[in-house]
């Protein structure tokens, strides 16, 4: 058997589509647009092209689209003005500082900051409980959890009752989904079952999965043996196993390699994610969705 393949790009395009025509939309009736401000402090190279992806996207969809950048040994009290600055620009949606943070700051007091209203990655701890209690109570899921939700409901694939595993217990992947799938909501009302490092028969546990969720960062920890047949496997796995040359652009670029054992987990599963190409593009997809939902909760349309 091969596994129908979950492409996480081809989602994607579906969803900027549906998030433009809505930006479109909500434009001509109430005469603004999504505002995203994106806080990059100092030059670490991956952080860059990830705001620079986010900043792409964001234009694309016609938000208005701020990128705050400032220097390695900016002041934690200065960065934490900025945020407050933000947080009472009412032309502001959603406001992201992008990890990691030079070490003189404090990550937590940063991203506590955040007013939750306008805290589109989610991570705030007023968004973690209001995800734990689910229902209307959620404002923002956070984005890597919720593309993964987004891509087994647009599979097709059937949730509830399912038994779902899920490898890692990650504050920003683990957690959340675990917690995303047993809610009483579309996407959910799963038998959830987390596994991490203490666990003592992983192969068992990953056995049983209608739905296999796997983010540990370990390339090929997933082996073909323990999936069942059939089963929706989602790799959130995304490891540098090397380097080789772009056939592109002729450039260095990374060798990526998920947490299964891809190749082989196809001839088993039901559904699969690649790697790259599947849960990885729709987080900033994600992020978007998010900022566009800030803005409809800030014109009570929701
Ligand atoms: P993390 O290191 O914070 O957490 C990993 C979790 O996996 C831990 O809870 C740990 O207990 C568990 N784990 C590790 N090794 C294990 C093993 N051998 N057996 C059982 N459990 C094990 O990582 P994270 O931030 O949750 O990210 C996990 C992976 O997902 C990474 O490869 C990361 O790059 C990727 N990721 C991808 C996206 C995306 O595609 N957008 C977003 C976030 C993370």
């Amino acid at each position: 058997m091969t596994a129908k393949l979950i492409k996480g790009t081809e989602i994607r395009e579906q969803i900027l589509e549906e998030i433009a025509s809505e930006v479109l939309e909500l434009k001509e009736k109430h005469g603004i647009v999504p505002g995203l401000v994106t806080i990059l402090v100092g030059e670490n190279p991956a952080s860059m092209s990830y705001v620079t992806l986010k900043i792409k996207t964001a234009t694309r969809l016609g938000f208005k689209e701020i990128q705050d950048s400032q220097p390695e040994d900016i002041a934690e009290e200065d960065l934490l003005n900025l945020i407050d600055k933000y947080n009472n620009d009412d032309s502001i949606d959603g406001i992201l500082v992008q990890l990691p943070l030079p070490k003189h700051i404090d990550e937590k007091k940063v991203l506590n900051a955040i007013d939750p209203d306008k805290d589109v990655d989610g991570f705030h701890p007023i968004n973690v409980g209001r995800l734990m209690i689910g229902g209307d109570a959620v404002k923002f899921a956070p984005c890597t959890p919720a593309g993964i939700q987004e891509m087994i409901i647009r599979a097709g694939v059937e949730t509830s009752g399912a038994e779902v595993v899920v490898v890692g217990r990650s504050n920003i992947v683990g957690k959340p989904i675990a917690n995303m799938m047993f809610q009483k909501a579309e996407g959910a009302n799963s038998t959830v079952t987390v596994v991490h490092t203490r666990t003592k028969d992983l192969a068992a546990h990953c056995k049983r999965a209608d739905i296999l969720i796997v983010a540990a960062g370990v390339p090929g920890l997933v082996e073909p043996a323990w999936i069942k047949p059939g089963a929706c496997v989602i790799d959130v796995g995304v490891n540098r196993v090397g380097e080789k040359i772009s056939e592109k652009t002729g450039k260095k670029i990374a060798i990526l390699r998920g947490d299964v054992d891809f190749d082989a987990a196809k001839e088993i599963a039901g559904s699969i994610t690649p790697v790259p190409g599947g849960v990885g593009p729709m987080t900033i997809t994600m992020l978007m969705k998010n900022t566009l939902k800030s803005m409809k909760f800030k014109l009570g349309i929701i």
